[in-house]
């Protein structure tokens, strides 16, 4: 019989020392922990869409006779929605499973042991995750005191192994975009350069009008965020068609399951109610902003996402995060060497905004 140590000798050293990513809980699961029902919970830790998807979506799965055939391995009416969505070809768009997929796809394409990635923290934590399961080197650049990224150090650390960089913008958690000038700095100078524009819809701002005309950009956007799609796992990347072509080839033929191809596209053809919700999110993020300013004892960071990033002034960023949990309310705490004593706090709706205004007054 083989022990389970010799199995284990048998796993890839690098994934035996690698960190695990620290993933959100479903609100099911927060309600048992705190004894708060469920639907008492107020939910502000993972940048979700409080008014939920289109109806649309739900009405179309709930009729959809064909869930016991595979999905289309090419997604075409899906990417032909996206062409319209997007004003770019087909040819530039591949959908994943969540844009998590993607970025792990773009690094099983390029990243080959001990070449490098560059990360700028603080920020999403999938890219280190997904460089560290390819083999990659993350090599980390953080970014300045207001967030932005530093062009500069970057290009410093550039080396013959330097293959990817990954930028967010707006960047998660803090919310600020990187300007196309910068991006366009880093795509002389850096091997493959992908902005990650998963909150594109809250901004208004993208780079991916650029994708034809360079060879080396990639822009990734989801579902998750804007349309409420997060539980359906959907997002896509746009990128210079002879990338596409790789992408196409090497992704697991049916990536993207039937029921969130049909809920993309039922959101696409559901826009006006969702530029309504975006809308309601955008100036609810406005009105957050200010009651959180309001509160000596929080210093905000101006956001063009769903969320805002704050700071406890008073070093109690930990206390402050239980004591909302006590009373079911969840935000994301952050406490690393580039963002100490922070909370983010999705943008929810007003009675969210208020619970929570109230919750942070008590809590001092
Ligand atoms: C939430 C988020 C994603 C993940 O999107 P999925 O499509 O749900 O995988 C990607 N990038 C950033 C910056 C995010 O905040």
């Amino acid at each position: 019989m083989i022990s389970p140590k010799h199995i284990e000798k048998l796993i890839r050293a690098e994934l035996k020392t690698m960190k695990s990513y620290t993933p959100i809980e479903p609100a099911d699961v927060l309600s048992q922990r705190t004894k708060v029902p469920t639907e008492k919970i107020i939910k502000l830790d993972g940048n979700e869409n409080p008014y939920g998807c289109s109806t649309r979506v739900k009405q179309t799965l709930a009729e959809y006779a064909y869930y016991h055939l595979y999905p289309d391995p090419e997604q075409r009416e899906l990417r032909k929605a996206l062409q319209e969505y997007t004003g770019l070809n087909l040819q530039h768009i591949v959908a994943g499973s969540g844009s998590d997929e993607l970025i792990d796809l773009v690094l099983r394409l390029f990243v080959e042991r001990g070449d490098e990635v560059i990360n700028c923290p603080p920020t999403f934590g999938m890219y280190p995750f997904s460089t560290d399961i390819c083999g990659g080197r993350v090599v980390n650049i953080p970014r300045t005191a207001d967030f932005s990224i530093n062009i500069l150090a970057i290009k410093k650390a550039l080396t013959k192994r330097t293959k990817v960089i990954f930028i967010a913008s707006p960047n998660n958690p803090s919310g600020n975009v990187t300007s196309q000038q910068a991006i366009e700095e880093l795509l002389d100078a850096v091997p493959v350069v992908v902005i990650d524009e998963a909150y594109f819809e809250f901004s208004g701002t993208t780079v991916a009008p650029l994708v034809p005309k360079h060879a080396n950009l990639i822009v990734l956007r989801t579902f998750s965020k804007w349309a409420g799609l997060a539980g359906l796992r959907i997002g896509y990347g746009i990128f210079p068609s002879h990338l596409a072509k790789y992408l196409m080839k090497i992704k697991q033929p049916y990536n993207v399951n039937s029921a969130a191809q049909l809920a993309a596209l039922e959101s696409l053809k559901d826009l006006a109610y969702l530029r309504n919700t975006i809308e309601a999110i955008t100036q609810e993020r406005e009105r957050l902003f200010h009651k959180l300013n309001q509160i000596s004892w929080l210093k905000t960071y101006p956001s063009q996402a769903n969320f805002i990033l704050c700071s406890v002034v008073n070093g109690k960023a930990k206390a402050v995060h239980e004591g909302l949990k006590r009373q079911g309310i969840f935000v994301r705490y952050f406490d690393t060497p580039e963002l100490k004593d922070c909370l983010r706090i999705t943008v929810g709706k007003p009675e969210h905004t208020d619970a929570l205004i109230a919750a942070l007054r008590e809590i001092r």
